[in-house]
């Protein structure tokens, strides 16, 4: 019987257990928290650090092959893993995705615009940033997550204030740009180099948080939507990756141009992606069926959009906010919608910006579908889109 492990425990891990169990595969989840989502349904939870020997040791022993559910595993574990077997994507994959310089690096190598930016390790760097990049964010290069580690500024007084609030840690400085929309794509890739993807999605940010995804992309052009599938792909088998990749992409209007819009990729994550959960509800693969399948070396199949979908993030807020301490939504209004698909990922405690759940709202059409999700945001008292 064989057995498939993955390093992190979050609600990418928990969906991607089932997905692997749903195939018959034992799961082995390597996660320091005893009570992760993840940890709690997998056969086995080894409840240590990601760099710890013996969890490591542990995991090599009963995994026949590994993954990541989060890009801040060390690099190095999964370098010292794949010594023994199989692990997708690889910890040097994962190494580009884990700093946002080499990212943009590797961006702009794969031939795929992104925005104009500096590093700036120094105080030197700092002095030589050119006026071109403000109004810009400083976003440290390393860990940052949901907007986190990110300080939007206006002139040089204030970058440099803000890089001192981040304890002068390597950020990259980018150029604020006029966003039209904001997409993502997500691919899957074999270790034979076969590509598969899944259409693009239209994403909401509220507070640098994923809000609502929506699929098909209402607002964008199918010409603009394939280049981001193409870029994607690039991107991915520039550097050899294997597994399920998100580009998240930013459309913004083009200055030569003012009837055309362009695209400019912002970040990837070397795992399944927030934006892409509509998927398990609405696509006849799921992105987790696909990790699943890459990592394990089974075929790849082109997964199809079955129905229109829109996907809300249920945020912690909903459980309450001081105000209104230990409100706990209405599901049952929730669930007598057409097409509401609930997901909660079992966290044993909310508090505002954390990600407990989701729902998906799928239906026959796309009107009826952003329809029906629009009154969801009224019964969760969520903000219209
Ligand atoms: P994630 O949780 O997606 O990993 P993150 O913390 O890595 O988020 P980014 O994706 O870099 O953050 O930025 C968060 C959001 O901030 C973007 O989705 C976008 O709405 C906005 N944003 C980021 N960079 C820019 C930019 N250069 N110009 C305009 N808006 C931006
Ligand atoms: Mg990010
Ligand atoms: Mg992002």
């Amino acid at each position: 019987e064989a057995t498939l492990g993955v390093m992190g425990g979050g609600q990418l891990g928990r969906m991607f257990v089932h997905a692997a169990q749903t195939l018959g595969f034992r799961t082995v989840v390597l996660d320091p928290d005893a009570t992760s989502p993840a940890g709690l349904v997998a056969h086995e939870h080894i409840a240590t650090g990601y760099e710890d020997a013996d969890g490591l040791r542990r995991l090599a022993a009963v995994a026949d092959a590994v993954t990541t559910e989060f890009e801040n595993v060390p690099a190095q574990a999964l370098l010292a893993l794949a010594e023994h077997r199989p692990v997708a994507p690889g910890g040097a994959a994962v190494a580009v995705c884990q700093d946002r310089a080499a990212e943009k690096a590797h961006i702009q190598a794969a031939g795929v615009p992104c925005a104009p930016h500096a590093v700036i390790a120094t105080a030197h760097d700092l002095a030589a940033v050119p006026d071109a990049l403000l109004p810009g964010i400083l976003k440290t290069a390393r860990m940052g997550y949901d907007g986190k580690g990110q300080v939007r500024v206006a002139d040089r007084a204030e970058l440099a204030t803000a890089w001192a609030a981040l304890q002068q840690v390597t950020c990259v400085l980018e150029k604020r740009l006029p966003l039209l929309q904001e997409l993502s794509v997500i691919v899957a890739r074999g270790a034979d180099g076969q590509l598969v993807n899944f259409p693009v999605q239209q994403n909401l940010h509220r507070d640098g948080i994923l809000a609502v995804t929506q699929v098909p992309a209402p607002d964008v052009a199918p010409a603009l939507a394939e280049e981001a599938v193409q870029c994607a792909g690039r991107i991915a088998a520039e550097m050899g990756y294997v597994g399920v990749l998100c580009v998240e992409f930013f459309v913004v209007a083009d200055p030569a141009d003012a009837t055309a819009a362009r695209l400019v990729a912002n970040e990837m994550a070397p795992r399944p992606h927030n934006s892409g959960h509509y998927s398990l509800d609405a696509c006849d693969l799921s992105q987790f069926d696909l990790q699943v399948r890459a990592m394990a070396g089974l075929p790849l199949v082109a997964p199809r959009l079955h129905s229109p979908t829109v996907m809300l993030n249920l945020l912690g807020d909903l459980w309450g906010d001081g105000r209104a301490p230990g409100r706990t939504p209405d599901w049952a209004a929730v669930m007598a919608l057409p097409g509401a698909h609930l997901h909660l990922y079992g966290k044993a405690s909310a508090r505002p910006g954390r990600k407990m759940g989701h729902l998906t709202l799928s239906g026959a059409t796309a009107e009826q579908v952003r329809e029906t999700a629009l009154r969801a945001c009224a019964l969760l008292g969520l903000p219209a889109f």
